[in-house]
């Protein structure tokens, strides 16, 4: 087992963790100042393919954060234009369904979404401006053979409040029902997602840690991937939850508070 002094690179997750909506969870800040002082690499994942980089860079300045340059966010999006690119190629045509912001990175990461030709995959983000016209279409493309993607595996997105908004797997569910076919899910917890993470940080998996607030995602890509995962309360997973479930944090906090005290 790791030791907390021998992780040499965290992987954050964002909603539930160092914020929760509008709101910093206290130590948030302080860990990544703890971070920065001593020389700690750390990124920030979110399974969120709905918004950019440079939305997150401002959100964290927003928060007090200070101001990250864009290669510290990394989203589900960016684990899919990889796979889409070393599977279809770097010109892939790409028939997403996906918010505008989803749609400009894949177009300005050279990739085709015009819906001129036929499509290599179709794509499903967590689309908040999806609609029944795109529907059709995915459905047409499905029945059609076209391989079928979807950026994160995640059922709803949480809000304040307790309210929820349908996210990129419940998405899926209903081009599932009305074709059959079954996406290939990125992000976390999969292991494009960890071996993207890998390359990108130039860390062995042993010595990164995923922090985060959800069993399924961010545990599991921990778990199942040979990383360390550290488990925060702050946010959508309960003490019941994780006992009720096969996947153990390898360390579990009230909050990154905490972890921060244990660090220190
Ligand atoms: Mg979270």
């Amino acid at each position: 087992m790791t030791q907390l002094t021998d992780i040499g690179c965290y992987i954050l997750d964002m909603d539930g963790t160092i914020y929760l909506g509008e709101q910093v969870i206290p130590g948030a800040r302080e860990l990544l100042a703890h971070f920065d002082a001593t020389g700690t690499p750390y990124y920030f994942f979110t399974n969120n393919s709905s918004k950019s980089p440079e939305d997150y860079v401002e959100k964290l300045a927003r928060l007090g954060f200070g101001s990250y340059d864009i290669s510290r966010i990394i989203t589900s999006a960016h684990v899919s234009m990889q796979y889409i690119r070393r599977t279809y190629g770097e010109s892939a045509a790409i028939y997403a369904v996906g918010t505008p912001s989803l749609l400009s990175q894949l177009n300005e990461a050279g990739f085709d979404v015009s819906d001129s030709r036929t499509p290599d995959c179709v794509l499903v983000g967590f689309d908040t401006t999806y609609d029944f016209k795109k529907a059709s279409r995915a459905v047409d493309l499905l029945r059609a053979g076209v391989p079928f993607l979807a950026t994160n595996v995640d059922a709803v997105c949480p809000l304040e409040g307790g309210r929820v908004l349908p996210d990129c797997a419940s998405i899926c569910a209903m081009l599932t029902h009305a074709t059959g076919r079954r996406p290939k899910f990125l992000g976390k917890p999969f292991p494009e997602t960890a071996a993207y993470i890998v390359e990108y940080t130039g860390i062995p998996a042993e010595k990164i840690a995923v922090v985060g607030d959800r069993l399924y995602t961010d545990m599991r890509v921990a778990v199942d991937n040979g990383m360390v995962a550290i488990g925060v309360l702050s946010g959508e997973m309960t003490r019941a939850d994780i006992e009720a479930s096969e996947i153990r944090p390898h360390y579990l906090f009230d909050s990154v508070k905490e972890l921060l005290d244990a660090l220190r």
